[in-house]
């Protein structure tokens, strides 16, 4: 910065003052930046400034002073353009350089509905083919509404929190009670429905109906923990990440800014953010303190546990034995191998485990059992390692079908939507049988 014209008076004072106090006065003071946050600059104008020539060091000492003096009055006054610049800077980034996604291109609330929840702890590459299958098998809320879960689960197989897919299944039927299978326009009735939070609700009624609603998700609490410098667990201060959300919020364009915001998370301020090309780092106060990069504060992650299981592949002939899960729970609503947790003791011999298990969930006690492969899958909050036998059963005729385990032929397995895990027990059981199958006539 230019020295401003130097008033006599503190010149003349600080003639014959070293100059490492006038360097040290000069750190101390709110020049770097508006904020007040000097850390990080501090280090650089001590860098910049080695060498320069004293007088110079005298201007920018007495610059610091009068800034210092006005300095409340700048900080009320600039505030608010810093914050619509964040809005502004962002937009206009996200226009230039914005990823074009298949949700974007749309304005049909449903559609944006199901990419959000599509969203939710999911990559977007891993997104895009589910989103564009489910939407073209479903693509309103009536047609969502009228599927059984069962099939609806089939579209989501393997995008896995298979609770987000049961409660878009029960929102749909609720909007077709309560709203004539519309998507609510109001804060309150999307947020009265099932899997619907504040956030997605906000997302829902931005990007749709350009209405200015905030939202905090992952990617939002990351940005603005740095972009704040909040040194806390994000969980610690949501309500005042929820207020610098709204206050960024600008007054037209509600809807790409929303979009924006997601994206420049996702693409720049990921989790090693790319603060050199960044489009706000001038207002950043994590890059200007040097501490983005610890930003957000994590809680302290406890040990994920690890259990065992073992499946039993029961098998009459062609058929096969398998069960589908409460629909609440975990998994709930997909379909398995009947499998069992087993504890330290029973370790020892799975073989007996695995036996009682198949007679309990089937009724039939397998005459052979023999290991088939094991399966380490990992779920949020815990790993497992899957013992995966094959039994062999002897029934007279077709095996019972009790109320939740079915017999099925082995080549209709795919017809079932199952968890990832059993979804590779599946897949061994129809492969040899699908790569048999002789070729079409040309
Ligand atoms: S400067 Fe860096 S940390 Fe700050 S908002 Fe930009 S990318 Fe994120």
């Amino acid at each position: 910065m230019a020295p401003l014209k130097l008033p006599r008076g503190p010149v003349a004072a600080l003639r014959g003052v070293p100059k490492s106090s006038l360097l040290g006065c000069y750190a101390e003071s709110p020049r770097a930046s508006f904020w007040g946050a000097t850390r990080g600059p501090q280090k650089l104008a001590f860098g910049v400034l080695r060498g320069v020539h004293k007088s110079l060091l005298l201007g920018c000492y007495a610059c610091a002073q009068w800034r210092l003096a006005l300095g409340p009055l700048v900080t009320v006054f600039r505030y608010p353009l810093v914050l619509s610049s964040f809005s502004r800077r962002l937009i206009r980034w996200y226009r230039a350089q914005g990823r074009a996604l298949p949700w974007r291109r749309t304005s049909d609330p449903y559609a944006i509905w199901l990419s959000e929840i599509m969203l939710q702890q999911t990559q977007v590459a891993t997104v895009i083919p589910y989103y564009n299958r489910f939407l073209s098998r479903f693509p309103s809320v009536q047609s969502l509404a009228s599927a059984s879960l069962h099939q609806v689960l089939k579209h989501w197989e393997g995008l896995g929190y298979y609770a987000r897919c049961r409660h878009m299944h029960l929102a749909a039927k609720e909007m077709v009670h309560r709203f004539r299978g519309r998507i609510p326009r109001r804060m309150e009735d999307l947020c009265s429905l099932p899997g619907i939070g504040r956030s997605t609700a906000g997302a829902i009624l931005s990007i749709a109906f350009n209405a200015p609603h905030p939202i905090l998700d992952g990617n939002v609490r990351r940005i603005l923990c740095r972009y704040f410098a909040i040194e806390k667990p994000p969980k610690t201060v949501e309500a005042a990440l929820w207020n610098h959300s709204k206050e960024l919020l600008p007054k037209k364009d509600v809807g790409v800014y929303t979009q924006a915001i997601m994206d420049f998370g996702a693409t720049l301020c990921s989790k090693k953010p790319l603060c050199h090309i960044c489009p706000v780092q001038s207002g950043c106060l994590g890059y200007q303190r040097g501490v983005q990069t610890h930003l957000p504060i994590s809680p302290v992650r406890k040990t994920i546990p690890h259990y065992d299981y073992v499946a039993g592949v029961a098998r009459a002939g062609s058929l096969v034995a398998i069960r589908c899960r409460p629909e609440k729970g975990l998994l709930g609503g997909l379909w398995e191998f009947p499998c069992e947790r087993v504890d330290d003791q029973q370790r020892a011999d799975l073989i007996r485990v695995i036996s009682v298990s198949v007679k309990a969930h089937t009724g039939y006690r397998p005459y052979q059992i023999t290991p088939m492969m094991v399966i380490d899958h990992a779920f949020t909050h815990f790993r497992m390692t899957l013992h995966v036998f094959a039994c062999k059963i002897r029934a007279r005729g077709v095996p019972h079908s009790t109320s939740n385990v079915e017999w099925v032929e082995a080549t209709r397995l795919s017809w079932y939507p199952f968890s990832s895990a059993h979804k590779k027990i599946a897949r061994v059981l129809t492969r040899p049988l699908v790569q048999t199958r002789p070729k079409a006539p040309l």
